[in-house]
């Protein structure tokens, strides 16, 4: 069924693995030589490719992984990913067993979870980090007392392995970092209160890992930055080192025409043209995360800019070209072509929002093409025509 690109529509994401490699060594170069890398690859490694971008970080000094859900781990392992995963998000204690049987730790916060959990997994080993709601508010313990409690059970019980202890901050990509020093002490103080100190203590994400000393601990949890992206825009003054961006996304013009004056555009026929003008289609609406908000924004066509005019359609919108250019011309919605430039961060900014919300909300429909050392990798992550 399948042609060498298993996918037969003209738009697709293409993900430079080696901007993921170079991003990476880099951190991994102003890193104490202890401390582990793990790759946060959750949501589809923020919509680049979890499998992909997984083999890429741990071949390029990453040692572990790092998933949101427990279905996410799993995915990771059916497709024969062998290194450590570690779901950061709330699991639910009837499915420990299933972690246990997989080799993926779990995140634990409360005594109630860990009884429960106890009485599925039987003689199964579970491995778990605890996680401290130090100051994000989301989930965790949040005294020393209740970490205590915690820490007891694990110990008491042989089903529970005790491999690591965790944080996560709120702030870290701020300017001010009152909340962040006031939530590193508070850690700082649990993991002392510890009976027993596990193999991982972290805190880091991206942004800590790259403002701050990491010494006190032994691992990192990278996400943004691996993917080439700046955690903040207050950040992207402060970076250590470029970061090279691996996310783009191209289509292929499908119809142009000429329309004249008074002729209009799309639903609710909002665009009129006041002159001659050309007219593009391109194959990707707001079914593909490429949503309606971005009306109006300009495209890359055949090397120059092109305004995005009238509403985005499910599957389709429309440029306007200061040209005619032939069907099948590429265009880049995300990323270079030419002498032009559409970064992620300026469709965050379009969009009032950040750029790790732009590169998770292409949807699954659009097939990811993988480049590395310049070449097509020869799987095609397409999920509509996936096993
Ligand atoms: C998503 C996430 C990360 C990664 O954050 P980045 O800012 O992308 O580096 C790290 N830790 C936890 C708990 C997370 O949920």
């Amino acid at each position: 069924m399948r042609g060498s690109d298993p996918f037969y529509r003209d738009t697709w994401v293409e993900v430079q693995l080696d901007a993921i490699e170079e991003n990476i060594k880099n951190v991994r170069k102003r890193l104490p030589k202890q401390t582990a890398i793990i790759a946060v690859v959750k949501a589809n490694a923020y919509g680049h490719g979890a499998y992909e971008v997984a083999k890429t970080a741990l071949a390029s000094g990453a040692s572990g992984l790092a998933v949101a859900f427990l279905d996410e781990a799993l995915a990771l392992r059916n497709d024969g990913i062998r290194a450590p995963i570690l779901v950061l998000g709330a699991a639910r204690p009837q499915d420990a067993p299933i972690a246990a049987e997989n080799a993926v730790s779990l995140t634990v916060f409360q005594t109630d979870w860990l009884t429960e959990a106890r009485q599925h997994l039987g003689g199964q080993k579970l491995s778990v980090h605890i996680k401290c709601d130090t100051g994000m508010g989301r989930i965790g313990v949040r005294s020393t007392e209740e970490l205590k409690a915690v820490e007891k059970l694990i110990e008491s019980e042989t089903c529970f392995s005790f491999d690591g202890i965790f944080t996560h901050f709120a702030t870290a990509d701020e300017i001010d970092t009152a909340l962040y020093e006031k939530q590193y002490s508070r850690f700082r103080e649990m993991v002392e209160s510890l009976g027993t100190r596990p193999p991982f203590v972290h805190c880091a994400n991206s942004a800590a890992a790259l403002r701050f000393d990491q010494t006190p601990f032994n691992a990192v949890r990278l996400g943004i930055v691996m993917y080439g992206l700046a955690p903040s825009p207050e950040m992207k003054a402060i970076l250590p080192f470029p970061l090279k961006e691996a996310f783009s996304l191209h289509t292929k013009v499908t119809h142009v025409k000429q329309i004249h004056t008074g002729d209009t555009v799309s639903y609710g026929a909002t665009y009129t043209a006041d002159q001659d003008e050309w007219i593009a289609t391109l194959p990707i609406g707001y079914a593909d995360g490429w949503i309606r908000k971005l009306q109006g924004q300009e495209v890359i066509v055949g090397g120059e800019k092109a305004p995005i005019v009238g509403r985005i359609c499910m599957d389709q919108c429309m440029v306007k070209l200061p040209h005619a250019v032939p069907v099948g011309t590429e265009a880049v919605l995300i990323g270079r072509q030419g002498e032009y430039l559409v970064s992620v961060d300026e469709i965050a900014e379009k969009l009032e929002t950040i750029n790790y919300e732009v590169t998770c909300s292409i949807s699954a429909r659009v097939p990811r093409i993988f480049m590395q050392k310049g070449q097509k990798v020869t799987k095609v992550l397409n999920f509509l025509l996936a096993k």
